[in-house]
C-alpha cells in the first residue's frame, strides 16, 4: 500500500473577518505571513524529501484559506494545481471556517481539484459558539458540510473541548454531529489559553476557567470515542507544537501537554479493557491488541497495565500484538472468572 506523505503551507489568520476568543493564529501555525511567491518552490523543496513510492497532498492550513484575499487564493490553488497537473502530487486539502464556505467558493475549489476540505467545526452548541466568538451558528457549520460532501469533496471536522460555556456532553454531540455530517476524518484540539487572547483575559477576570490536565483527559476522550467507535479516523489530538508553545512562553494560563493526543488514546484503552474485565477477579490476564496499537494499551506512561491490575485484583496482565485484530479491537484471555 501506497503511503502518503503531507506538504503543509501555512496560510495564518489573514484575511478572516473573525475574532474568535482563543484565536492566535501566529502562535499556533509557528510562522509568520507567508511570502506567496515562494510557496512554489517551498512545494518543490518538499517534494524532493518525499520517498518514491509515496503519494503527496499539498495541505494549506492554518487559517482560513478560502477568506484570504481571492487573488490569493487563486494562485496558491493555481501554483497547487500544476503540481498535481503533472502527476506529481496527488491531491489538494485546504483548512477553512464554515462561514466561509458557499456555492461559488465550493465551485472554485472544485475546478482547481481541490480533494480534502477541513473545516473548523469546534461546537455545534448554540451558547458555545456565541460566547467563543465564531459569529456563526450550528447551521452554518452543518450546511458547509453538506455543500463540501455534496459537491463530492471529502469533509475533515475540526471541534474542540473546554471552550467557554462548554460541556462533555456538548462535546460528545458535537462529535456525534460531525460524524453525522460525513466527516471522513476529525481534529480535536483542547483549548489552549494563549496570551494576548481575549480568552486569557476572561480567564483573568474569573469569567473562563481553563480544563484541568484530567478534565482534558476524560473530555477530549469522550470526544475520541465517538469517532473511534464510528470508524472515523482521528488525524490529531492537541495543537501541533511550535517553539513558543514547548517553551510555554506563549501560554496565558491552564495545562498544555504535547503528549494529551496519546493520554487521551491511552485512556480510551484503558476503559476498552476495563469493560472486558469488569466480571473477573484476581487471576492472569493477556490482552490482545492490534499490533500498532500495542503501547496505547499499555497506557501512558504504562499505567494502564498497573491501574488495570490493581483495579480487578489481577495477579497479572500482559499484552499481546495480535495481526489479527482491527486498530480498537481488544480481545482478553484469562484463566480465572469469578
Ligand atoms: S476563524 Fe480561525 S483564524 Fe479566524 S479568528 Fe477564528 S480561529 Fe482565528
Amino acid at each position: 500500500m501506497k503511503t502518503h506523505a503531507n506538504i503543509p503551507i501555512f496560510v495564518p489568520h489573514m484575511g478572516c473577518p473573525n475574532a474568535c476568543v482563543f484565536c492566535n493564529q501566529r502562535t499556533i501555525s509557528g510562522h509568520n505571513v507567508p511570502d506567496f511567491t515562494k510557496v512554489r518552490a517551498e512545494i518543490e523543496n518538499a517534494l524532493a524529501t518525499v520517498d518514491a513510492g509515496r503519494t503527496a497532498q499539498i495541505a494549506y492550513f492554518g487559517g482560513s484559506f478560502t477568506a484570504i484575499d481571492r487573488k490569493d487564493m487563486i494562485y496558491l490553488l493555481s501554483v497547487a494545481k500544476k503540481f498535481t497537473d503533472d502527476g506529481r502530487v496527488e491531491s489538494i486539502r485546504i483548512s477553512t471556517r464554515p462561514d466561509c464556505i458557499d456555492e461559488e467558493i465550493i465551485e472554485i475549489l472544485r475546478s482547481y481539484g481541490v480533494k480534502t476540505v477541513e473545516l473548523g467545526i469546534q461546537s455545534i452548541s448554540e451558547k458555545v459558539l456565541l460566547l467563543s466568538g465564531r459569529g456563526h451558528g450550528a447551521d452554518c457549520c452543518k450546511r458547509a458540510a453538506e455543500l463540501i460532501t455534496g459537491a463530492g469533496m471529502e469533509f475533515v471536522g475540526q471541534m474542540m473541548t473546554g471552550l467557554p460555556g462548554s460541556t462533555k456532553e456538548d462535546e460528545i454531540r458535537t462529535a456525534i454531529a460531525i460524524a453525522d455530517m460525513g466527516a471522513v476524518a476529525a481534529r480535536i484540539y483542547p483549548t489552549v489559553v494563549f496570551k494576548g487572547t481575549r480568552l486569557a483575559e476572561m480567564a483573568e477576570k474569573g469569567e473562563y476557567i481553563p480544563m484541568s490536565r484530567e478534565e482534558a483527559v476524560d473530555r477530549t476522550e469522550a470526544a475520541f470515542e465517538v469517532f473511534a467507535e464510528r470508524g472515523i479516523k482521528v488525524i490529531r489530538i492537541g495543537l501541533q507544537s511550535g517553539e513558543a508553545l514547548v517553551s510555554g512562553e506563549e501560554i496565558a494560563c491552564g495545562d498544555y501537554s504535547e503528549a494529551i493526543g496519546e493520554m487521551c488514546i491511552s485512556r480510551y484503552f484503558e476503559k476498552k479493557i476495563s469493560a472486558l474485565c469488569k466480571d473477573i477477579s484476581g487471576g492472569d490476564v493477556t490482552v490482545y491488541c492490534n499490533p500498532r496499537r500495542v503501547s496505547c494499551a499499555v497506557g501512558y506512561k504504562g499505567g494502564n497495565k498497573e491501574k488495570i491490575k490493581e483495579k480487578f485484583g489481577l495477579r497479572s496482565i500482559r499484552i499481546s500484538p495480535c495481526d489479527g485484530l482491527s486498530e480498537f479491537e481488544i480481545r482478553i484471555n484469562t484463566n480465572q472468572r469469578s
